[in-house]
């Protein structure tokens, strides 16, 4: 079976809807027809500096997510990414192909260190794609389902891998494909519906977590900006809020985003967001009552991690060698 790969940040106690609906969601479809590998990027999370004893524990949350959302264990790897430590050093080779403008131009870079400036930027953001390319050629994964801000860090992994097999021959690395399920590829901040929707976004304001208080959530809905007309249609650019209210309607219940549409339009915004309330209540009560029955055995979460990573260690280590040779360096006599 073809082999996917793919990865959230423990950068918070919970993730967000927009990694449900664009990323978590697809991953458990996937899991199906695909050899899948889940992990919680706990490296990547180190990027931004946090405390130990958090990172330690939204590490464990973030998996419990994983679990909670649909992903598993028996059929798809679930591990934690410093479990395995061919991740690290297929980093630092690829990084020795990826070239200093190529990575500058990454737009995540820019934004994530504009908002730091220079001595608040860790190297390690700037180099964030090289080892997210190595966390997919690793495993020599054909397909990767992430959310549309991912879609240029695929790109680079995809030059990264052509690039390996045109200086050290064909079969050195899988070409990955990106699968950015277009309709729910990017979720919009309710409070700013042009920004994505981002565990780290400035105030959090306009975040439905997963975790969260389902009434909070239920209210953070309800207040979420609308523009000032009064017409309910599917328009991402002339009516953003609207539209993303819309999205994640049509995404919870399956239904056909036009519908909805048409059944809420000449009844205010009022309704769609007190309905839309609902819905998100609806799924967010049995989803954390899911995610506590695994956060209450943390021993049981960690057999599971540690199953998953020994899993993918057997593959990481496989494919690290054929390329460690493939490169030049000297296998161990
Ligand atoms: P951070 O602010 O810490 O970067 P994040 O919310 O962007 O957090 P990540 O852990 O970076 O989350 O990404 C996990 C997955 O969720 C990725 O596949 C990403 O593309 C996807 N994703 C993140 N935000 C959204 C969104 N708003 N809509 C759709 N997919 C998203
Ligand atoms: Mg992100």
């Amino acid at each position: 079976r073809p082999r996917i790969l793919s990865g959230m940040q423990p950068t918070e106690d919970s993730l967000q809807l927009g990694n449900y609906i664009g990323a978590l969601r697809q991953w458990v479809s996937l899991q199906e027809a695909y050899d899948a590998l889940y992990c919680v990027v706990d490296l990547h999370a180190l990027t931004v500096n946090p405390d130990p004893e958090r990172l330690r524990e939204r590490t464990r949350r973030t998996a419990a997510q994983y679990l909670a959302g649909g992903v598993d264990p028996d059929r798809s790897a679930l591990f934690v990414q410093s479990h395995v430590p061919q991740h690290a050093e297929l980093s630092w080779v690829l990084s020795c192909q990826t070239g200093f403008g190529e990575a500058g131009r990454m737009t995540q870079f820019k934004d994530k260190s504009a908002k730091q400036g220079t001595d608040g930027t860790t190297v390690g953001l700037f180099t964030y794609p090289v080892l997210m390319a190595a966390d997919i050629l690793l495993y020599d994964a054909a397909l990767v389902p992430v959310g549309e801000d991912q879609r240029q860090h695929l790109e680079l992994t995809r030059d990264l891998a052509e690039r390996l097999n045109a200086r050290f021959g064909e079969g050195t690395a899988v070409v990955p494909e990106a699968h950015i399920v277009r309709s729910v590829a990017k979720i919009y901040d309710l409070q700013e519906p042009t920004a994505k929707m981002s565990k780290s976004s400035s105030n959090g304001k306009g975040v439905i977590w997963l975790l969260e208080d389902p009434k909070v959530a239920a209210k953070r809905i309800r207040s979420a900006a609308t523009d000032s007309g009064t017409e309910i249609r599917y328009d991402p650019v002339g009516k953003p809020g609207v539209s993303n209210l819309l999205t994640i309607f049509s995404a919870l219940t399956g239904r056909d985003v036009e519908a909805i549409a048409a059944e809420y339009d000449g009844r205010g915004y009022g309704h769609l967001k007190v309905d839309l309330a609902d819905v998100v209540v609806e799924f967010l009560t049995p989803f954390q009552e899911r995610a506590n029955t695994y956060l209450a055995d943390p021993a049981e979460l960690d057999a599971v991690l540690a199953r998953g990573a020994q899993k993918a260690r057997e593959i990481a280590a496989g494919t690290l060698a054929r390329i460690y040779e493939r490169v030049g360096l000297l296998p161990v006599g």
